[in-house]
């Protein structure tokens, strides 16, 4: 590669050429139902495909067409959901099923702007659904394609900055092989997953290694440059095991803040507080919701921890037996006999009740 804008015409020959080489089978490769690529790819993001495969086909035999994605109750949804974190995603691929389904009768728009004005469909999904569905000349913009293009024309500026992703995007679109989209834009995010690799890529039997400006500058550990990540937000929360006989509660959270319609034990949340008032608030939420003054230990230490996308989240858990005359509020969930199967639940939750409840 000469120059940053000057890409060579040899390039979709190698990159055929190393394409016929690999063996990556995924069930939704050479797929090209909108719905079904619709689907991997909202699983894709943010999760290794390996660990999406298993999703992918439960989620088809629960619902082979978006009409029975869209008849899917939320609480369902996010059952088949939960472990993928995110659970934005999990909501708007809902909304998304809803408006193809009843408003436009089960029929994907066959256009990259109607692609990209439902919801939680960005420009590397309307791209991907675009070409491979549709044949339509858009590149894709992955994390992969990202760190191949940077490194082949020596882009020094951060890749998650909205101009460098123009640059970028602008290259992609010139590289495309118009007449067969769908296989350039597969073979892109195969060869930054394969062979440009974030670690250790395969710089010695690179068919670019004589192009690559990454290369020739020794910059190829350095890029792509990201700017500095948004610093993580430490949070605590309390959770409460409340139990009568064999009986536990579970609280069906809202839509704001973490765990949007997830489930957890009721929960209050203690960040910021200083370690002497935290009894007293625990206190006092337990007096709010059973009108007790139960004993309890709140132990110095969190028990547990999960990493969000920007938050850590620290919980406590308190296990509390009730007098079986207590009245709980009326909007809890209760369970019997250990069964939480019908919840969906984040992890902090799950490997607590894996670790003490369910073993
Ligand atoms: S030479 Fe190395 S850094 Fe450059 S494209 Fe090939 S694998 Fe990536």
């Amino acid at each position: 590669m000469a120059t940053k804008n000057n890409l060579p015409s040899r390039f979709h020959q190698r990159l055929a050429s190393w394409a016929e080489q690999i063996d990556r089978p995924l069930p939704w490769r050479e797929e090209t139902d909108p719905y079904r690529i619709w689907l991997s790819e909202i699983l894709l993001q943010q999760t290794r495909a390996e660990t999406v495969i298993d999703y992918y086909y439960q989620f088809l035999a629960r619902c082979p067409t978006i009409h029975h994605l869209s008849n899917l109750p939320v609480a369902d949804l996010l059952k088949l959901w939960e472990g993928l974190g995110y659970y934005n995603r999990a909501h708007n691929l809902h909304k998304t099923a809803r408006i193809i389904s009843q408003e436009r009768d089960g029929i994907f728009p066959n256009t990259y702007e109607g692609l990209i004005a439902l919801p939680g469909i960005g420009p590397y999904t309307a791209a991907a659904i675009a070409s491979f569905a549709f044949a339509l000349p858009h590149a894709v913009l992955d994390g992969n394609v990202i760190r191949v293009i940077s490194r082949l024309a020596g882009i020094l500026e951060p890749v998650d900055q909205a101009s460098t992703k123009q640059q970028l995007q602008f290259l992609a679109d010139q590289l495309i092989i118009k007449a067969d989209p769908s296989r350039f834009n597969q073979a892109m995010m195969d060869f930054g997953a394969l062979q440009c690799t974030p670690r250790n890529p395969g710089c010695c039997d690179c068919p670019f290694a004589n192009d690559c400006l990454a290369l020739r500058m020794d910059l190829v550990d350095q890029l792509p440059i990201k700017r500095k990540k948004q610093p993580v937000t430490n949070r605590t929360f309390v959770f409460f095991i409340f139990q009568k006989k064999n009986t536990l509660w579970l609280v069906h959270r809202s839509d704001r803040d973490i765990w949007p319609q997830l489930h957890t034990f009721p929960a209050i949340e203690i960040t910021d507080l200083p370690i002497r008032k935290q009894k007293a608030h625990v206190q006092k939420a337990v007096f709010d919701w059973t009108g007790l003054d139960l004993p309890f230990i709140l132990d110095k230490k969190p028990l547990l921890n999960q990493l969000l996308s920007h938050q850590r989240i620290y919980g406590h858990f308190i296990q509390m037996n009730l007098p079986t005359s207590t009245t709980l509020p009326s909007d809890w969930i209760a369970i019997r006999n250990g069964d939480f199967s019908q919840h969906a639940m984040p992890r902090i939750m799950r490997t607590y009740l894996e670790d003490h409840l369910l073993s």
